[in-house]
Parts: structure tokens; C-alpha cells; sequence
């Protein structure tokens, strides 16, 4: 492991200047971070500790959506009586990440900013764009087991693995960011790229910014949740495939539908095509089925994870069934 510099923010203000220099990253829990750091993968000159920044509140907003600060550590979040009461996706999704150890150092700002686990990226001997930019992509024609299907690119077909922003999808978060001299919102959807030919841009922060919080709307009156996560075996495992979804009922049939996926795709995957399908549909298995199919039609799978289109469907399939039934 490499020695770089070690610094603790005191402010926010502190925080965003100190972090314009190259080579800086902010550490909170650290989950990624140093695992990365110890396997010579980041290679920080400097690293900022936030952690006691005033940024571990969860706030009750006057329209009746939360502002949770980008230090609230993910089993805060889980078990936070508002979460679990209007927000219950988000609390499934994040129980059903990592191990109670890691969900208690983990925060809100680090998990937005998890970092792949394609093994070609964590192994410093294999050609991989997104740690070193132009030099080749070694899952493409190597096992691909557990690559995406649906956003890849030739330079990059590495999975998101985070399941808390598959729910943050569906719920239409705002990520709030702080940059020198500067506050700015971005929307969920904007806030992960696509690898396209940059693979290690994964991002839409700017140099030296700072994610302070993300805020979540009111659930629409009514809307059913759920999250289902499908892996190789039943805890501490990342998906090869989930689905979070938010649906609301106007008699037998569907009102706002929203979808998102995870374990498939480069970034947390809203699916419209499904929405689409969805919208105005009698709640039935037919329409379900309707719609997976639908939100994989562009899915293109590689050799060895062909599996992932039907345990893709079938995740969407029973989130559905569950929110309905
Ligand atoms: Fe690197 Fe992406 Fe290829 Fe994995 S899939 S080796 S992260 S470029």
C-alpha cells in the first residue's frame, strides 16, 4: 500500500478546497475506498476524512419528502422510522447490501460513489479501461459472468453494484452537491454516466465537489414498494440481478409505474420502456411479463452472462406481483 496524506475536514468550506488538489479523495466509512487502496488500485496522494462534517442528519421536509446527509450510515437509513414507514424499497435495498458490519460504517455519499467489482478492475495485472484509461478491456472477451447487459459499451461493460440506488431510482432522488463556491442539485438519473468511450468518468461531481445529501420527493399517495434481489447465495453477495419498483393502483389497474434495475447494468437502470408498458395496464402476470420483456429487448448479453435476461424478468416479475398482491 502506498502513504499518502492524511487530512480531517473541520467544515464543508475546508473540505471542497482542500479537495481540489489531484489526487485527493474524501473518505467516510471507507468501504471502497481503502479496500481499493490497499489493492494498489486508487492511488490517493491525499485523502480528506469528512466524517465529522454536520452531515449525518436525516431531515423530515415540509412537503413530506426527507433530506438525508451524506453521512447517515446505511443501517441508520435502513432502520430510520420515515424510511421504513414511506420509503420501504429504500430500506429493503439497503438490508439486503453487504453485511450489518458494512452497513454500519458505510454512508449515504459513499454509497452513490461505490466503484465496480468487475475483477478485472480490482486486479492491477488486466487490461481495464476504466483504472487505466486506453489500455483495453479484458472482461469483454474474458469470463463476463457478472457484466452488465443493458448500458455497456466496447471500452466497458462493468455492473453498478450498489443496491441502495436502485431504490433511489425509483423514488426520483436529487443528489446535492457542494463545490468550491458553489451549490448545485443534480437529478438521480444524471448523477451516474454511462461508460461510453470514458469508462472512468463515472460521475457527474467536478473536481473538488463534495456530495452533502440526497433528498427524496414525497412517495405518491398509496404507492406500493418493493425490492427483490436475486444472488448467488443468500447474504454479504452482490445481485446478478434486482429490481426496485413503485406502483400505484387506480382500481384494477396500474397508475404511475416506476422501475429500476440493478446488478445489470453500468448504472442504476431506469427502465422507461417497462414504465411504459405498465402505466394505464391491468395489474396482471400477463402485463408483468409484458413488461420485463419490454425492459430487456435492448439487453445485450456476452458469453457467459446470457443467464442474467431471465433472472432479470424474473425479479422484475415478482416485484411486481408482491406490490401488487
Ligand atoms: Fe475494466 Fe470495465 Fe472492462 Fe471491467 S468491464 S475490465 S471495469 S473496462
Amino acid at each position: 500500500m502506498r502513504a499518502f496524506a492524511y487530512q480531517r475536514a473541520t467544515s464543508v468550506a475546508e473540505a471542497v478546497a482542500t479537495g481540489l488538489a489531484s489526487a485527493t479523495s474524501f473518505v467516510a466509512g471507507g468501504t471502497t475506498l481503502l479496500d481499493l487502496v490497499k489493492l494498489d488500485v486508487m492511488r490517493p496522494e491525499q485523502v480528506i476524512d469528512v466524517n465529522r462534517l454536520p452531515l449525518a442528519r436525516v431531515e423530515i421536509l415540509p412537503d413530506g419528502g426527507l433530506r438525508v446527509g451524506a453521512l447517515v450510515r446505511n443501517s441508520d437509513l435502513a432502520w430510520h422510522p420515515a424510511v421504513q414507514e414511506r420509503y420501504p424499497v429504500l430500506s429493503a435495498a439497503l438490508l439486503s447490501g453487504a453485511s450489518p458490519q458494512l452497513r454500519n460504517m458505510a454512508t449515504t455519499g459513499g454509497n452513490l460513489m461505490q466503484r465496480t467489482r468487475c475483477p478485472y478492475f480490482r486486479d492491477n495485472h488486466s487490461a481495464c479501461n476504466k483504472r487505466e484509461p486506453g489500455s483495453g478491456c479484458a472482461a469483454l472477451e474474458g469470463c463476463n459472468r457478472s457484466h452488465a447487459i443493458l448500458g455497456g459499451s466496447d471500452a466497458c461493460i462493468a455492473t453498478h453494484p450498489s443496491d441502495m440506488c436502485v431504490a433511489l431510482a425509483v423514488l426520483d432522488a436529487t443528489v446535492e452537491l457542494e463545490g468550491p463556491g458553489s451549490r448545485r442539485s443534480v437529478p438521480f438519473a444524471a448523477f451516474h454516466l454511462l461508460p461510453g468511450r470514458t469508462p472512468e468518468r463515472e460521475h457527474a461531481l467536478e473536481p473538488g465537489e463534495l456530495i452533502t445529501a440526497v433528498t427524496l420527493p414525497p412517495a405518491p399517495s398509496g404507492a406500493r414498494q418493493q425490492y427483490v434481489k436475486l444472488r448467488d447465495r443468500e447474504s454479504f453477495e452482490f445481485a446478478l440481478a434486482s429490481a426496485a419498483v413503485l406502483l400505484t393502483r387506480e382500481g384494477d389497474r396500474i397508475g404511475e409505474a416506476r422501475v429500476a434495475f440493478g446488478g445489470v447494468a453500468t448504472k442504476p437502470w431506469r427502465s422507461a420502456a417497462a414504465e411504459q408498458v405498465l402505466r394505464g395496464a391491468p395489474a396482471t402476470l400477463e402485463t408483468f411479463r409484458a413488461a420485463s420483456a419490454a425492459a430487456l429487448r435492448e439487453a445485450q448479453p456476452r458469453r457467459h452472462n446470457a443467464f442474467k435476461l431471465s433472472l432479470a424478468r424474473q425479479a422484475l416479475e415478482r416485484a411486481l406481483s408482491d406490490a401488487v398482491s
